[in-house]
């Protein structure tokens, strides 16, 4: 490929022109970056990253020369930062942002340089590339005509399964993210709220130990419990609910899937609580499940 072709017939001899230039780099496999991020990440004045030692390796490992270019910019000292660089761009310089891995600004440091860079009417561009949530939405065969990106659910349980259940109306995929030390709680917990909506479970994408496990909730539930140890990273998506599905296609009657969304509820939350959350879940009438609810606890 000519340089022509990268840039069109507008190709740049000298500097970048000012601006901002979102970059995204590889999740995993150093094969992942483009050509144009490269271009950049050599040309750019600055380049803004959350952590300078681990943003120095890419460089290296790129053999992009110019270290001395990066700059710390991560939620401690954005504040701070964001109006150099803002000042930067003002004085003609083109600043590269980067994250640690993926696209910037996807539960990733940005959101408020990038607006304020509009704000200013400067230049912002992006080079896109790798993204977790995009590449396991591609590669797990559940739906894609509509998502959403939830990011990483709450750590406390009870805060964790009222999101989880904030979410059970959405006609989509869901996308989650979520550490290994905390997938099979989560799974539980949404297989309680969503019952036996098929996930896929996507580890270690573009990496040598990649794996994606496709099974409804409670299936994934189990076999995660198996597993002596879960390493790496995830991102954990969640098929819609298909209203054509029979309720007891996972063995369980109506009343035992009822029964075993409480006892799991009732280990985190209040009596009240446990019982409007599986109520509003499974699209029970509230009084019948806040009955059946005082029976277990009383069992
Ligand atoms: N900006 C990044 C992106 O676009 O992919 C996401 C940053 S977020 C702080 C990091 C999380 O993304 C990880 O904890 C994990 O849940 C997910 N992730 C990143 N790389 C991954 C990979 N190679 N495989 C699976 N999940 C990954």
């Amino acid at each position: 490929m000519t340089s022509e072709t990268l840039y069109g017939d507008s190709l740049p001899t000298r500097g970048l022109p000012a601006g901002l230039y979102i970059v995204a780099t590889p999740i995993g496999n150093l094969g992942d970056i483009t050509l144009r991020a490269i271009d950049i990440l050599r040309r750019a004045a600055k380049i803004a990253c959350e952590d300078t030692r681990h943003s120095r390796k890419l460089l290296t490992a790129l053999t992009i020369p110019g270290p001395e270019r990066l700059l710390a910019y991560h939620e401690h000292n954005a504040d701070h930062i964001r109006p150099a660089l803002m000042a930067a761009i003002e004085n003609g310089e083109s600043v590269a942002l980067i994250s640690d891995a993926g696209t910037p600004l996807i539960n990733d440091p940005g959101y408020r340089l990038v607006a304020d860079c509009r704000a200013r009417d400067f230049l912002v561009t992006g080079l896109p590339g790798p993204s977790a949530p995009l590449l396991a939405l591609s590669i797990a065969g559940l739906p894609t005509d509509q998502f959403f990106y939830a990011g990483f659910p709450p750590r406390k349980p009870a805060e964790r399964l009222t999101f989880l259940q904030t979410l059970s109306q959405i006609p989509g995929t869901l996308v989650f993210l979520e550490s290994p030390h905390r997938i099979l709680r989560m799974v539980m917990d949404a297989a309680t709220v969503y019952g036996d909506r098929q996930a896929a479970l996507c580890r270690e994408l573009t990496k040598l130990h990649e794996e994606i496990l496709c099974l409804p909730l409670p299936a994934l539930a189990e076999a995660l419990s198996q597993r002596e140890s879960l390493k790496g990273e995830i991102v954990l998506l969640i098929g819609p609910a298909d209203k054509t599905q029979d309720s007891a296609q996972d063995g369980l009657s109506a009343e035992e899937r009822l029964d075993e969304a409480l006892q799991h509820a009732l280990e985190t939350l209040s009596l009240r609580d446990a019982a409007a959350m599986v109520a509003e879940a499974l699209a029970h009438p509230r009084k019948d499940v806040y009955k059946r609810a005082l029976a277990l606890t009383k069992k």
